[in-house]
C-alpha cells in the first residue's frame, strides 16, 4: 500500500512486460503517457469551477505553511488536500456529494494569510481576501455546492448539480437545447454537447466548445504535441491515422470527426499499444451529454487475451441464446474487439480511481455499425485480488467456510470473466427499437446500462457454455460469482455509502436493482436471504439454478425498458430498488467493516518514466520506476502538468 487517508487506499500497479516491449513500443507508451498527464487540470475544473482555484490553495498552503505540523488542523489539512487530489475536486470521486475538511475555518484562515501572495492562485485583479471570501463557503459551508451530480427526482438536476458543465442553465432549458440539434432520422447522430460546455450569454444559450482555441485549450494543446510525438513512432498506418485524426478533432472541436476517429480506433486492433485520449463517459453530467476528460495508456497483453478472444468470436451464439425477446436482439453482432490488456499510464477522470474494464466507444450507432472495442485491465484487478487478501474481510461477511472456499479457489477467474462477459458482450448487446432514442431513460440511463451489461454476465457465467469454452474449469466456478455479487448488492456495497445518504453511482445502484429485484422475486422460494448469526446479519443463497433464471427473467426485462425506452419503467424498479438504504443494516454493515481497518475504496499511483539516452541523445530505453509516493506524484504532476 502507498498511502491511506479517509476511505481510500492508494495502491501500486505493476507493467508487467513493459520491459519485453520493442523499444519504439515503448516511446509510443511513453508519449501516450505524457499526453495522459497533461489533461488534469480539465477534470478538475469539469468537477467544480473552484477545484483548481482549492488545489493551489491547498499546495501553496502544504508547501510554505511554517507553523505547527504536529497539531489535529495541519494534520486534517493534509487528509483535505489528500482527498481533494483522489477526487480530482472537492467533491467525493464516488458518491458525489461534497466531503467537509476536519480542521477549522480559523485555522485554514491563518494558514492561508501566512503565505506569501505570489503562491495564491489569484484571478487578475483578484485580492487575497477576496480569494479567500470566495473559497471559505466553498470549502466549509455543506449547503454550498453540496454534490456533484444530482440526480434526485423532481430537482433541477443541472442548477442543483455543482460540476462546471452548465453555467446558469436549467435542465428544461438544456434539454430544449439539444432536443432541437437532434433528428429522430438521423442514422448517424454525433453526439451533441459532448465537448462543450453550455452557458447562457444576453440571454441565449451557447456551447463553449473544449478544443485548441476554445476552452481549455492550454492543456489541450499540450496534449496535441505529444499525440503528434506519438504520430512518429506509431506502430502502423492505421494507428497513425487514428492518432492524427484524433489531433485533428482537438484542433477543430468538430464532433463530425471525433465519431470518424472513433471508428477508426475501434477498427485498430492490430496494434498491440492502445490507448483512451478524450472527452469520454458521461456520467459526471446529470442529463448523460458531456464527456469527462480520461485517458488510459495500456498495451494488449496475448497471453490472458486468449480468454477475451473465445468470448468475441462467439459473441453471435451469445447473443442468439440469451434469454431476451428476439426482437430486442442484434441480428449480427458487429465487430466486438476484445482484449486483456496490462496499464501504463491513467489520466484525468481515470485517476487515481480507475476502471477495471472499458468498452468504448460509446455512441450507439458506431457501435451498431462497427462494433466495438472492449478490454479488460488485468494489472489493476491483480493489484486488487493482492490488495485484498487475508484483510479479514472473507470472515467477517460471508456466511460459511464453503463460501470463503468457493472464492479462494474461483474468485480470481470469475470475477476477470464477469468484467470481460461485462464489457465484451453485456454493453456490446441488443439494440434499440427504430425511433427510440439512446437518451430516453435520462437520468436513470447509466443505471440500466449498467444492470444490462451485469446481468449478461451473471446470467452467461453458470451456462455450460462456460465450461466448453474452456472459460471456467468447474461447473460450481460461477456460484463464486453470484454469492460474491449478492452479498455485495445486498450488503456490503453499503460500506461506501455515509450513514444517512443514498446510493448514488450508477454502479452501485446497479448492483443494489439486481440483488434486491433478485431476492425480492425469489422470496417465495427463498432462493436468496439474509440469515442472523451471532447478532450479525449474512447473505446466504439457497438456490443458485433459480437465482440464475431470476437473473435471466431481470435481463429481458432491463433489455425491454432499454430497447422501447420505457422510461417510466425504468424510474421505477431504479426508485424502487436501487436508491434506499436500510439504515439499520447500513449502521451493522458500517460498524462490521470499522473493525476490520480497510479502505472501502481504492485508486493507484502510476509508475515513473525514465528516459535512458545515448551519446547522441537519442532514447535508447526507457525503465518504469516504482518508488514515487502519492504525494510527491500529486505535487509533481501540479507543478509539471497544469495548464490552466
Ligand atoms: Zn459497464
Amino acid at each position: 500500500m502507498v498511502d491511506k487517508f479517509a476511505d481510500i487506499q492508494v495502491l501500486r500497479y505493476e507493467v508487467k512486460g513493459f520491459d519485453e516491449l520493442s523499444l519504439k513500443q515503448k516511446t509510443l507508451l511513453y508519449y501516450l503517457s505524457q499526453a495522459a498527464l497533461e489533461g488534469r487540470d480539465i477534470i478538475f475544473d469539469q468537477n467544480g469551477r473552484y477545484n483548481i482555484a482549492i488545489r493551489r490553495t491547498l499546495e501553496a498552503i502544504y508547501t510554505q505553511y511554517k507553523g505547527d505540523k504536529t497539531s489535529a488542523d495541519w494534520q486534517e489539512l493534509v487528509v483535505y488536500l489528500k482527498r481533494v487530489w483522489f477526487s480530482n475536486g472537492i467533491h467525493h470521486h464516488y458518491g458525489e456529494e461534497k466531503f467537509l475538511p476536519g480542521f477549522s475555518q480559523s485555522f485554514f484562515a491563518e494558514a492561508f494569510k501566512s503565505i506569501h501572495v505570489s503562491a495564491l492562485p489569484l484571478q487578475k485583479g483578484q485580492t487575497p481576501e477576496q480569494l479567500l471570501n470566495e473559497l471559505m463557503p466553498v470549502i466549509f459551508d455543506p449547503s454550498v455546492l453540496p454534490k456533484k451530480v444530482n440526480q434526485a427526482q423532481g430537482d433541477d438536476l443541472l442548477l442543483t448539480s455543482a460540476n462546471n458543465y452548465y453555467d446558469g442553465v436549467t435542465q428544461a432549458e438544456a434539454e430544449a437545447f439539444y432536443a432541437k440539434k437532434s433528428r429522430p432520422d438521423d442514422p448517424c447522430p454525433v453526439s451533441f454537447g459532448l465537448n462543450s460546455r453550455l452557458v447562457k450569454e444576453n440571454g441565449q444559450l451557447k456551447e463553449l466548445v473544449w478544443k485548441i482555441g476554445g476552452l481549455y485549450s492550454p492543456a489541450i494543446e499540450k496534449i496535441v504535441y505529444w499525440l503528434e510525438k506519438a504520430v512518429s513512432v506509431a506502430e502502423n498506418e492505421r494507428q497513425k491515422a487514428v492518432i492524427n485524426k484524433l489531433i485533428d478533432y482537438y484542433r477543430t472541436g468538430d464532433l463530425q470527426k471525433f465519431d470518424e476517429y472513433a471508428v477508426l480506433w475501434v477498427g485498430d486492433v492490430d496494434s498491440q499499444v492502445d490507448f483512451v485520449n478524450g472527452f469520454t463517459e458521461t456520467y459526471g453530467d446529470a442529463l448523460g451529454l458531456k464527456g469527462s476528460w480520461e485517458s488510459v495508456v495500456n498495451f494488449k497483453h496475448p497471453e490472458a487475451s486468449k480468454r477475451t478472444e473465445i468470448i468475441s468470436a462467439n459473441a453471435q451464439w451469445f447473443e442468439d441464446h440469451s434469454p431476451v425477446n428476439p426482437q430486442f436482439k442484434k441480428e449480427q453482432v458487429k465487430g466486438v474487439s476484445a482484449k486483456v490488456i496490462t496499464v501504463s499510464m491513467l489520466g484525468g477522470d481515470c485517476y487515481p480511481a480507475t476502471p477495471i474494464g472499458i468498452n468504448l466507444p460509446n455512441s450507439d450507432w458506431i457501435r451498431k455499425e462497427y462494433g466495438s472495442k472492449s478490454v479488460t485491465i488485468e494489472n489493476i484487478t491483480e493489484a486488487y485480488d493482492r490488495s485484498s487478501q487475508g484483510n479479514g474481510f472473507a470472515e467477517e461477511f460471508y456466511w460459511s467456510e464453503e463460501e470463503r472456499e468457493l472464492i479462494r479457489r474461483y474468485g480470481f477467474r470469475t470475477d476477470n470473466l464477469h468484467t470481460d462477459l461485462h464489457e465484451c458482450l453485456g454493453h456490446g448487446s441488443g439494440k434499440l427499437l427504430p425511433g427510440v432514442s439512446s437518451e430516453a431513460l435520462k437520468a436513470y440511463g447509466a443505471t440500466i446500462e449498467e444492470a444490462r451489461a451485469d446481468l449478461f454476465g451473471l446470467y452467461y457465467m453458470a451456462d455450460p457454455k462456460m465450461l466448453e469454452l474452456g472459460l471456467l474449469s468447474d461447473a460450481d466456478a460461477y456460484k463464486s460469482a453470484y454469492y460474491k455479487f449478492m452479498c455485495n448488492g445486498l450488503m456490503t456495497q453499503l460500506t461506501r455509502i455515509e450513514p444517512g445518504k443514498q446510493i448514488e453511482e450508477a454502479h452501485m445502484r446497479n448492483r443494489a436493482l439486481i440483488a434486491r429485484w433478485a431476492a425480492d422475486r425469489g422470496k417465495a422460494d427463498n432462493v436468496v436471504e439474509i440469515r442472523q448469526q451471532n447478532g450479525k446479519s449474512f447473505v446466504v443463497v439457497n438456490r443458485y439454478d433459480r437465482l440464475r433464471e431470476l437473473f435471466g427473467k431481470l435481463l429481458a426485462e432491463i433489455q425491454r425498458i432499454k430497447s422501447e425506452g420505457d422510461f417510466d419503467a425504468a424510474r421505477q424498479l431504479v426508485e424502487r430498488y436501487a436508491v434506499r438504504v436500510d439504515a439499520a443494516l447500513h449502521a451493522e454493515v458500517l460498524e462490521r467493516y470499522k473493525n476490520l481497518d480497510i479502505a472501502p475504496y481504492k485508486g493507484f499511483v502510476n509508475p515513473v518514466y525514465t528516459l535512458v539516452t545515448d551519446k547522441k541523445g537519442n532514447i535508447s530505453d526507457i525503465r518504469p520506476d516504482y518508488t514515487e509516493d502519492y504525494t510527491a506524484q500529486m505535487l509533481r504532476y501540479s507543478k509539471e502538468h497544469s495548464w490552466l
